[in-house]
């Protein structure tokens, strides 16, 4: 492997030291370095592997980057990452580490990495990625509009409680523990708990409906839509190698996100459909090279 090939993938790990270093809460240094550096793993393990293969790669970094999240915030620090939490946050005007993880993973950094965060880190993805499905057909279009009724549901649910009484800080309506930082972390892991119950309890029985792992992010995610502008002027996009494509469709049938890889990539173009999530699966099946 050459030097320049290590330097690259070791990236994603440098940028969460990076980060870690920058944020300076103990805590960073457990989330950012682990994300980057199972990025880079993820990356190295698809360099020995072949073809459709390499995803196992990015899959393994996927489903290991989620205890982040999901044990090390969620469970130890009663930290919420979901949408209705940001939402209760900005509403009090708090920056915590619910909003850094939105700036960075969901508003900002998809300037840069576009959809990165879905398919290489997600928490709900982690699990849907691992299922036992094979096929992957096409959402009819019909039903991604979902998306953004749910979206709008998402912001009006803490905004109701919010106007119907509900101080998620004090905690008016359950009364006063004498402890309002301990109080308001119960909620914050009740809301977790429930909020990512719902998420996984909707997205598993999807896949298996529409024979599609990711059936839950082409319906009914509304986080996906938060990120779909920055998505189309991001930095990272795959594009044409300058190989000439055969026209196979094996780019378009296996990707997750149904994209029409063929079409850009066929005319020359960058992928800039703001549902690529950069899984690399296109590049990975393409059998003249043609995506870079
Ligand atoms: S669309 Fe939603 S569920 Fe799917 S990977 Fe992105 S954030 Fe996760
Ligand atoms: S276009 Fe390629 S990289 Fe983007 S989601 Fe589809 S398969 Fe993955
Ligand atoms: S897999 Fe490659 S050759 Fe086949 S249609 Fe897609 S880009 Fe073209």
């Amino acid at each position: 492997m050459s030097i320049k090939k290590i330097i690259i993938n070791l990236i994603p790990f440098l940028i969460g030291i990076f980060l870690a270093w920058l944020l300076s809460w103990w805590g960073f240094w457990v989330i950012f370095p682990w994300i980057g550096g199972w990025i880079s793993i993820g990356c190295f393990i698809a360099i020995y592997k072949k073809g459709k293969d390499k995803d196992l790669g990015r899959r393994i970094s996927i489903l290991m980057i989620s205890p982040v999240f999901l044990i090390f915030l969620g469970i130890f620090q009663h930290e919420n990452l979901q949408l209705e939490e940001t939402v209760f946050y900005i509403a009090a005007g708090y920056i915590t580490r619910v909003l850094i993880h939105y700036i960075i993973a969901k508003i900002l950094g998809p300037f840069i990495w576009g959809r990165g965060f879905c398919g290489w880190a997600c928490w709900t993805a982690a699990i849907l990625e691992w299922l036992p499905i094979k096929e992957n057909r096409a959402i009819p279009k019909k039903y991604t509009h979902i998306r953004y009724i749910v979206l709008v549901i998402s912001i009006l649910i803490p905004i109701l409680f919010i106007q119907f009484g509900y101080d998620f800080f004090n905690n008016h309506i359950y009364g006063d523990s004498g402890n309002l930082f301990q109080h308001h972390k119960t909620h914050q892991l009740i809301w977790f708990l429930v909020g990512n119950g719902i998420y996984y309890a909707t997205a598993i029985p999807l896949a298996f409906i529409f024979k599609k792992k990711r059936a839950f992010c082409k319906i009914a995610c509304p986080v996906a839509l938060i990120m779909k502008l920055q998505t189309r002027v991001a930095l990272i996009k795959l594009k044409p190698t300058g190989n000439e494509c055969i026209e196979c469709g094996t780019c378009n049938k296996n990707c997750p996100m149904d994209v029409d890889v063929m079409f850009y990539i066929k005319n020359g173009k960058s992928i800039t459909s703001t549902e690529c999530i950069l899984c690399d699966i296109c590049r990975n099946v393409c059998p003249v090279n043609a995506i870079k």
